[in-house]
């Protein structure tokens, strides 16, 4: 089997610089490099301490892992979204980059289709194509930077997969973030549907980047049909899990809540989830950042009013929980995740949601996404 060709934001500084030597280029040309595109954040024909005919030699030797199959920007300019081939494979992943006067905050898909079947998830309904590597996620990252007039200052795993579903990689993708990009562990967020061992794994990782939990449903019954993973890690166990987390960073954790009209949103359900939520005993108390749907072709369910989100938020925040709500940005240009490239036509072969009864406290974690 051949080896696998380097790409350019794939590679580390050992490995660029010795990418630049076998070109017979001296030293400190690799140190110029590095610092255009990771220090500058430019792309690499605009790198211009770099001779011309250099640009294009490492261009050559140093190809990018992603092709632009769709890109498309809101009517308001402040959200843009890329469907990517890779050119390891051809297969398709997502990227939004949302931009706010303050803020540049860039969503990573962290694996092509996601395994989990989330059933009102675009992503969920299509399944698992593969992992992307380290290269793959940071290079959405800057490719976004690239298109992007202010510095990109946030990166969110809300993407396509499940991130703690494919630790490695997006552990060395996080690192590269944050030691080579220069992005705060603080303003990553890895957001997971409850990978209760990722989360344990995350919590001892040197870099205190904060941590989504993506909860949906008040009681285990209904998370169940929404969310198959619940039925390996019960809510109780990712309850305990992100108060260990939010103990060990010192971290106040968010818990995500998509508000689905007629399955999730009843006020019965908002005052359940309040009450368990007002008991969580972790740092800082429990913050819920309330989704509207977007609606997918897959999903029967609709987009719920802002007045019964705003009814839902109330009755949540009684206990003592605080809530926002999340505007849905780019609607009109299917931002949410999964929704471009299943209007392309793209997608993996569906997987069957994980089966049988829960697995007992302590149970090895689930392989899904492998
Ligand atoms: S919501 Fe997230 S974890 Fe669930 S299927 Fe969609 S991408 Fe996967």
């Amino acid at each position: 089997m051949s080896a696998p060709v380097p790409t350019r934001y794939g590679v580390d500084r050992t490995t660029l610089a010795a990418v630049v030597a076998g070109l017979g280029e001296p030293r400190y040309r690799a140190d110029q490099v590095w610092a255009g595109l990771y220090g500058a954040r430019t792309p690499l024909d605009r790198v211009t301490s770099l001779p011309r005919a250099l640009r294009a030699t490492l261009a050559d030797a140093l190809p990018e892992a992603l092709d632009v199959a769709t890109s498309v920007e809101s009517a308001d300019g402040a959200t843009r979204k890329w469907l990517w081939r890779t050119r390891r494979d051809g297969t398709e992943v997502e990227t939004v980059l949302m931009r706010h006067p303050t803020r540049a905050t860039v969503c990573v898909s962290s694996q092509a289709g996601c395994a989990m079947g989330c059933t009102f998830c675009a992503t969920g309904q299509a399944g698992l194509d593969r992992h992307l590597d380290p290269g793959e996620i940071v290079e959405q990252v800057v490719r976004a930077q690239h298109a992007c007039p202010q510095r990109v200052t946030n990166v969110v795993f809300m993407g396509m997969g499940e991130p703690l579903a494919n630790y490695e990689p997006v552990r060395a993708a996080v690192d590269r973030l944050h030691g080579d990009l220069g992005l705060s562990a603080r303003q990553i967020t890895v957001s997971t549907v409850g990978v209760v061992p990722g989360i344990r794994r995350l919590a001892a990782e040197p870099w205190p980047v904060t941590l989504a939990v993506s909860l949906h449903a008040p009681d285990d019954a209904l998370r169940d049909t929404l969310v198959p993973l619940n039925r390996r890690y019960p809510i109780a166990e990712v309850l305990d899990a992100a108060a260990e987390f939010a103990a060990t960073r010192g971290r106040r954790v968010t818990f995500e809540y998509a508000v689905i009209p007629g399955v999730n949103d009843r006020i019965d359900q908002a005052e359940a989830l309040g009450r368990r939520l007002a008991a969580w005993p972790g740092r800082g108390g429990a913050h819920v950042n309330l989704i509207p749907l977007n609606p997918t072709a897959g999903f029967p369910g609709g987009t719920p009013s802002a007045g019964r989100v705003r009814t839902f938020a109330t009755a949540l925040a009684r206990p003592g929980v605080t809530v926002t709500v999340r505007r849905n940005r780019g609607v009109d240009i299917d931002a949410a995740c999964g929704q471009l490239r299943a209007r392309a036509g793209g997608g993996g072969t569906p997987i069957a949601p994980p089966r049988g009864p829960r697995a007992a406290p302590g149970a090895p974690a689930a392989t899904m996404g492998a």
